[in-house]
């Protein structure tokens, strides 16, 4: 999208300023910074990314954001946090980074269609789902294979399912998704389960809910969508097929990064490392959210450290004016 199409979108865009924050990515800490930065008066761009919204947009409901006593569908909470964001003057393009370029000033942020300048960026793109890696998750994806049971499982009606992974998302799908199937089983490569003991109680009292311990997904068979699947025990290497008509992975996410490569410290799992507070490596560059939490990875938390990052942004704005 270009910057007049941007314009059309909501705000004026003047085509010889450099905005004084970028921020990447349009979760829930891409739009708490937007609201703190805009509402300091700071010239202020979201880039929302491929999926406007981010993992939320993608999510039932909610019901450990705090203000919702009743909960409130993911979708829902977005559209209100990218409207309170604009409310303040912040511009929101719904387009890709592509490239960005911090070796030097003002710093140069790329789109698929347009070049943007920054004093400071704000990296707040996310976590994406990680894939089993397995032959035929690919072909097919979409065609019974999915990262996304709020997204998919009602297009499961009736089906026998299956979940892989052990955390708190498998749980929580494998529940969601017994509103659906006939019958859900989770695949897990142990035989103890990382996710909460709230949402193991309700997995273990769901009557549609079974287990299959120390296993793993081997192949995935099917015609023009999934048929069956192989699993393997891992501790003696038995191989059974068993009917599927939906496969819902949910194994954890990989953080994105892929553009920072290079220019940023990040960690063995390509996680920006923080040096102090929401700083990266890069002097005017901070980042906030899943993009460099791996533990808490949490919505509220990620708005947090949206919050935090906004008043870094705007305190070190602040200092560079002074010094200059
Ligand atoms: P996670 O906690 O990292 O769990 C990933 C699960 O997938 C683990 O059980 C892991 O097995 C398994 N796994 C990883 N790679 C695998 C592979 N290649 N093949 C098979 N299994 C694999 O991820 P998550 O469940 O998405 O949760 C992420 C974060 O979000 C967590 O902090 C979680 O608490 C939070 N969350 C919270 C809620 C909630 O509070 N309502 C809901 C969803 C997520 P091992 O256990 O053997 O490592």
């Amino acid at each position: 999208m270009s910057k007049i199409a941007a314009k059309e979108q909501n705000h004026d865009i003047d085509r010889n300023e450099a905005f004084e924050v970028i921020i990447i990515g349009s979760g829930p800490a891409g739009y708490t910074a937007g609201v703190y930065t805009s509402r300091a008066k700071l010239r202020t761009l979201i880039i929302s990314g491929t999926l406007p919204g981010g993992q939320l947009m993608t999510t039932s409901e909610v019901e450990n954001y705090p203000g919702f006593p009743n909960g409130i569908f993911g979708p829902e909470l977005m559209m209100n946090m990218r409207e309170q964001a604009e409310r303040f003057g912040t511009v929101v393009v719904d387009d890709e980074v592509i490239r960005v370029d911090f070796s030097k000033r003002p710093f140069i942020v790329t789109t698929h269609s347009e070049n943007y300048e920054a004093e400071s960026v704000l990296i707040c793109t996310g976590a994406s789902p990680r894939k089993l890696g397995i032959e035929g998750e690919q072909q097919f994806a979409g065609r019974g294979v999915s990262y996304c049971a709020t997204c998919d499982g009602p297009f499961f009606k009736g089906e026998d399912i299956v979940v892989v992974g052990g955390g708190d998302t498998a749980l929580e799908e494998a529940s969601f998704l017994t509103k659906f199937g006939k019958s859900v089983k989770i695949i897990h490569r142990r035989e103890s389960l990382r996710g909460s003991k709230i949402l193991q109680q309700k997995a273990f009292e769901n009557p549609k809910i079974h287990f299959l311990w120390n296993s793993v997904v081997a192949d995935i068979k099917g015609d023009k969508k999934i048929g069956t699947i192989v699993i393997k025990d891992i501790n003696n290497g038995k191989q059974q097929i068993i009917q599927a008509g939906g496969l819902f992975v949910a194994i954890g996410h990989e953080p994105n990064t892929a553009i920072f490569k290079g220019q940023l410290e990040m960690d063995d799992k390509g996680y920006i490392i923080l040096k102090s507070q929401t700083k990266t490596s890069v002097e005017g560059v901070f980042a906030a959210g899943d993009v460099h939490d791996y533990r808490y990875r949490q919505a509220v938390t990620a708005a947090g450290f949206g919050c935090m990052a906004a008043l870094d942004v705007e305190k070190w704005l602040t200092e560079r004016r002074h010094r200059n």
